[in-house]
């Protein structure tokens, strides 16, 4: 990997695996109570697909956070500062 697309002390954490992931998603829907639906979570992923803060494909650089899953819980809402690109649902 290049140096460069390192993240400074949290490398480890930031970089997961598929199965991880979908580990992460597959708990999330044990409580339908707390997440979106489907037609949210999938306008919330294509924001973050097309959002210059998304790193290795998988995580958000604002939150540190694995998006599939933040962008799962209706109380989340996108972190980039000043301008979020998606909000909490009540
Ligand atoms: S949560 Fe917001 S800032 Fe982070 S990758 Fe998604 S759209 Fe970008």
């Amino acid at each position: 990997m290049n140096e460069k697309n390192l993240c400074k002390g949290c490398v480890e954490s930031v970089m997961v695996t598929e199965e991880v992931i979908q580990e992460l998603v597959k708990e999330a829907d044990e409580d339908p109570s707390v997440i979106v639906s489907e037609d949210v979570y999938h306008a919330r992923l294509k924001m973050c697909n097309s959002c210059p803060a998304l790193q290795y494909g998988t995580t958000c650089a604002h939150s540190g956070c694995i998006v599939r899953y933040r962008a799962k819980f209706k109380n989340k809402s996108c972190p980039f500062a000043g301008k979020p690109k998606w909000d909490k649902v009540s």
